[in-house]
């Protein structure tokens, strides 16, 4: 086993990560409520092992956007998962 080509290989997973849906407070996921968030990110899985998250903690950094932290339940990789809160009341 090469060290060297895991790390390359794990960076290549990474980036594509933080480029998917939530990855970054540029391409966050979109919501209807608060209220799905976590669960939301509860059904996500670890891009790295297709584990499940641990969620740790939901934070609003700025108006309508959210971020939750979490962990892999499996390889125990911690990421932060972002969520843009938007309106979709009826007229
Ligand atoms: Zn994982």
């Amino acid at each position: 086993m090469s060290g060297t080509i895991a790390r390359d290989f794990v960076g290549d997973r990474e980036l594509l990560a933080s480029l998917s849906p939530g990855g970054s407070p540029e391409r966050p996921i979109k919501v209807t409520s608060a209220a799905v968030v976590e669960v939301r990110a509860a059904a996500l899985a670890c891009p790295l092992c297709n584990g499940e998250y641990r969620l740790h903690e939901h934070v609003a950094p700025a108006s309508g956007l959210r971020r939750v932290d979490v962990t892999c339940r499996h390889c125990s990789t911690p990421r932060s998962l972002w969520f843009r809160l938007v309106s979709n009341e009826p007229n």
